[in-house]
């Protein structure tokens, strides 16, 4: 069973970061390449196989994200500096994608 969703309050766009403040108070700091990386719409994950089309070595050392959308209740969209836009991040994934050391470990 997953947890139940939980909802984002605000979003920070920071240098290299992204910075997202939970509705339950907790705070997950992203590196914007990392969330670019683990991106999944179709351009970078095969659908009906979900193998990894995107090369990591392709991602700029110095992405960053340019804005975000919310897209619907759900899920947020990111505006990349490399001009990626299609991925569509869904909170319980972003919250998945946490490194804390209460989510990472
Ligand atoms: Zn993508
Ligand atoms: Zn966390």
């Amino acid at each position: 069973m997953k947890d139940k969703i939980v909802g984002i309050n605000k979003i920070q766009i920071k240098e290299f970061q992204v910075i997202v403040l939970w509705a339950d108070g907790h705070e997950s700091i992203y590196e914007a390449k990392y969330l670019r990386i683990n991106c999944a719409c179709a351009e970078c994950v095969e659908e009906w196989s979900n193998r990894p089309l995107l090369d990591p070595a392709s991602v700029p050392a110095d992405l960053h994200a340019e804005d975000y959308l919310i897209v619907g209740k759900y899920a947020v969209q990111f505006l990349w500096s490399d001009t990626h836009f299609t991925g569509i991040y869904p909170f319980a994934m972003l919250r998945d994608l946490c490194t804390c050391e209460e989510h990472s470990g």
